[in-house]
């Protein structure tokens, strides 16, 4: 076992996600304790500019595995492919981003490695025993545990999108790749076609910034003032599962329990009363801001800026505010 850490550059169609650039953050970090190189592994079919970007970030080598039966994610081959780079690299730790497709993977590498595993963690640290050391949330970010991890075995962690800021700076990082060569049992599940939601509109685990709203809107067409501000701000569109279950946005836009788990730099709901279960997909966002009707609304106990005023005519007021302010 060396002591590198191996980061898992997830990207789709050659486009690096934002979260896999944000890892290579607690990677450093991690390998500066260890002593070791930050390595990423990037799998897929035609990488495209995903390599470079991981490079950006400010990795010291890249293992590629490219296949044209690795173009879409499933999660065997994938975890065939990872776990081989595992096997050639022997990194002390490996870190996923907590994705969906990190979280699909993740425990699928841990067994095939034989690997200790901790998901959706927020603090890593080397422990004085020389294990890894990490904090993850659970009850709905009620409470965090402290999860350490034996020094001397593999150990794997998925991190919450959006806990660290991706470096930069980084570039000329050494190159290799290695062959894919399926392992039985691969072809237990395989890729039949992808259906994509949401259409063009930014997602919202990506999104820097949020807007979001609640059955308040009272229907689909309402929520185009959001879609409005959104666009201003370069924003994402969420909504609370009441807005999702009333049909006014899919549910692939729901933030919360149920729905997604988001940490954007500024979440703004808007007629959300913040149901404990709402909040548990939110909390953690870096700037909340609230508009609502009711100056008792659960949402303004956790909201650094409160807006108690109809939606519909302070949305669009903030709307022509940013326009004003961007010059558009
Ligand atoms: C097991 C379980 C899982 C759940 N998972 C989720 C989940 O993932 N995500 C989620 O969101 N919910 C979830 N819920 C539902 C949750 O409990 C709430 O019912 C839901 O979040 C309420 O949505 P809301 O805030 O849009 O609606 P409401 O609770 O009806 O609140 C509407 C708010 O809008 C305000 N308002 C009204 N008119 C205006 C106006 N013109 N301008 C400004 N404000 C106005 C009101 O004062 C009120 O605060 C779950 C529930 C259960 C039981």
């Amino acid at each position: 076992m060396s002591n590198d850490i191996l980061v898992f550059a997830e990207q789709r169609g050659g486009k690096l996600h934002p979260a896999a650039a944000q890892i290579v953050t607690p990677a450093r970090d991690l390998a500066g304790k260890t002593g070791g190189r930050v390595i990423a592994c990037v799998i897929g079919g035609d990488l495209g500019a995903a390599v470079d970007a991981i490079d950006r970030a400010g990795v010291d080598a890249i293992v590629t595995v490219s296949d044209p039966s690795l173009e879409q994610y499933t999660a065997t081959r994938y975890r065939s492919a990872l776990a081989a780079v595992i096997a050639k690299v022997q990194p002390r730790i490996v870190l996923l981003p907590a994705t969906f497709m990190g979280r699909d993977l993740a425990p699928r590498v841990a067994v095939r490695c034989n690997a200790a595993l901790a998901t959706d963690v927020v603090e890593l640290t080397i422990g004085s025993g020389g294990g890894l050391d990490v904090r993850r949330p659970v009850y709905n970010g009620k409470a965090s545990c402290r999860v350490q991890f034996p020094a001397g075995r593999l150990a794997i962690a998925s991190i919450r999108a959006n806990t660290f800021a991706a470096p930069g700076g980084g570039g000329g990082a050494a190159r290799e790749s290695l062959p894919f060569s399926a392992a039985p049992g691969d072809d237990r599940a395989t890729f039949k076609e992808l259906a994509r939601a949401g259409g063009e509109v930014k997602d919202v685990t990506e999104a820097d910034i949020i807007v979001s709203g609640g059955r308040s809107l009272k229907s689909e067409e309402n929520f185009k003032i959001l879609f409005d501000l959104a666009k201003a701000l370069d924003a994402a569109v969420g909504a609370s599962r009441a807005a999702c279950d009333a049909g006014y946005q899919p549910h692939s836009r729901q933030v919360g329990l149920t729905g997604k788990t988001v940490t954007p730099a500024l979440y703004i709901a808007c007629g959300i009363s913040g149901a404990i279960q709402h909040l548990a997909g939110m909390r953690g966002s870096k700037v909340i801001v609230a508009i609502n009707t009711d100056k008792e609304a659960p949402i303004f106990k956790i909201a650094d800026y409160c807006i108690v005023g109809d939606l519909f005519k302070v949305v669009p007021a903030l709307t022509a505010e940013v326009r004003k302010l961007r010059g558009a």
